[in-house]
């Protein structure tokens, strides 16, 4: 079987400590094939038989474990650079537990930065969010896959912190109940459109 595992996101950003290297490498023994993804988790093989030992010896590392396939990824968050505070931590923290592992119609990617420089490319990500100077922007349907790659559209601009949360829940609510079978979140936006998306996110 094959499992997702991703360091937790901290100040510096989502960093591997190289005790957790350590660990992963005694956990899935020397023979392992690891994949390090473009959304910063890690695709490892393990055999169902060892399943539990291997996933409790990454949790006990203080690593994150989630499922591959059709679900959203953990946040794809840049480095905090700007420091904690400034950049946003703790709504990041927030909007990571709030979605991520969520099964939904193809795999959906959310990204986030703490300032307008957006190192972490959340545009190039389904959902985009990005602490501007008086709230939180958040773009809807880049697409970082396939050459017809796409830039996120700004869904909503200055959005307050405590109703960040919120809005993505319902973008992922709202793909979760119209979206065709496999329909990536990218396309879903195309033919929903951006203004029906708006209003189906605001209705409730
Ligand atoms: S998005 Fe801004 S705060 Fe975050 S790492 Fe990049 S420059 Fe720093």
């Amino acid at each position: 079987m094959k499992i997702a595992v991703a360091p937790a996101i901290g100040a510096g950003g989502s960093l591997f400590s190289a005790d957790q290297w350590k660990a992963i490498g005694e956990a899935l023994g020397k023979e392992a094939k690891v994949e390090f993804t473009s959304f910063k988790q890690l695709y490892v093989d393990i055999e169902v038989e060892r399943a539990d030992e291997v996933k409790n010896a990454l949790l006990a590392a203080g690593l994150e474990i989630y499922p591959v396939g059709f679900f959203t990824k953990n946040l794809i968050a840049c480095n905090f650079c700007r420091g904690a505070e400034e950049a946003g931590l703790a709504i990041a923290l927030q909007l990571n537990e709030a979605v991520a592992g969520q099964e939904v119609p193809s795999p959906l990617k959310v990204g986030y930065a703490g300032c307008a420089n957006a190192t972490s490319e959340p545009l190039f990500q389904h959902i985009g969010v990005v602490k501007m100077k008086n709230g939180f922007d958040i773009y809807v349907g880049g697409e970082g896959k396939s050459i017809k790659a796409s830039v996120g559209l700004l869904m909503l601009e200055d959005v307050p912190e405590n109703a960040v949360v919120a809005v993505v829940q319902r973008l992922i609510a709202v793909y979760k109940e119209n979206a065709r079978k496999k329909e990536r979140f990218s396309r879903f936006v195309q033919r929903i459109t951006l203004e029906r998306l708006r209003e189906l996110v605001s209705t409730e």
